[in-house]
């Protein structure tokens, strides 16, 4: 993909984010290199359906990601791994194949040798990670993935209702206790109190 490309791609990214910053830099990277690596050229089109983005952090780079392949929550193309880790997995959805992408840490000290004359670590950080090669910025893994069938985007495969509060659950979330089906909150506890 072209410098033109990139430039376009962080333009979209910075309009859904809210704001520029390092994290929409190295997210736009991070999904230009996981949509080549995967062979995908038309990632909200033709090529859709092909391919699942698994992301380990929800910080800034996690809207830069979804802003350049087009997956989402909402479309289950995008997975959440809650890890705190600034990586994400790009999975070929025919094979269940793909390249798990790890942001450096080194990195964020690198980006003095780029850009030495700008004293603001963000500002810093932003412009060199545009100039940084792949393999200053990250760290490729070739793995194997499994998801569970019921994570796996399309119609939900069950629906059950929870036995103490009545409410849907879907996509195999519940939990079965004594013969009986729960929800998580009745089962676990809720995040949240009734005022
Ligand atoms: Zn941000
Ligand atoms: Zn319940």
């Amino acid at each position: 993909m072209s410098d033109n490309n990139f430039e376009k791609l962080l333009e979209e990214s910075v309009k859904l984010h809210g704001h520029l910053c390092p994290g929409q830099v190295l997210g736009v990277r991070l999904a230009m290199l996981g949509l080549n690596l995967l062979n995908i050229t038309d990632p909200k089109g033709k090529d859709r359906k092909k391919f699942m983005v698994l992301v380990e952090i929800d910080r800034c780079a996690t809207d830069a990601l979804q802003s350049v392949t087009g997956c989402s929550l909402g479309k289950r193309s995008l997975r959440w791994i809650d890890n705190g880790i600034m990586a994400a997995t790009f999975v070929n959805l025919e094979d269940m194949t793909g390249y798990r992408i790890l942001a450096k840490e080194e990195a964020r000290d690198l980006s003095k040798k780029y850009c030495p004359e700008i004293q603001d670590k963000y500002k810093r950080q932003l412009e060199a990670y545009k100039v940084m090669s792949d393999d200053e910025l990250f760290q490729v893994k070739r793995v194997k993935v499994s998801i569970p069938e019921c994570d796996m985007p399309g119609r939900p495969l069950k629906r059950v209702q929870c036995s103490q509060c009545g409410e849907w659950v879907q996509d195999c979330r519940e939990v079965v206790k004594d013969d009986k089906i729960f929800c998580r909150p009745c089962a676990y506890g809720r995040y949240y109190e009734e005022l």
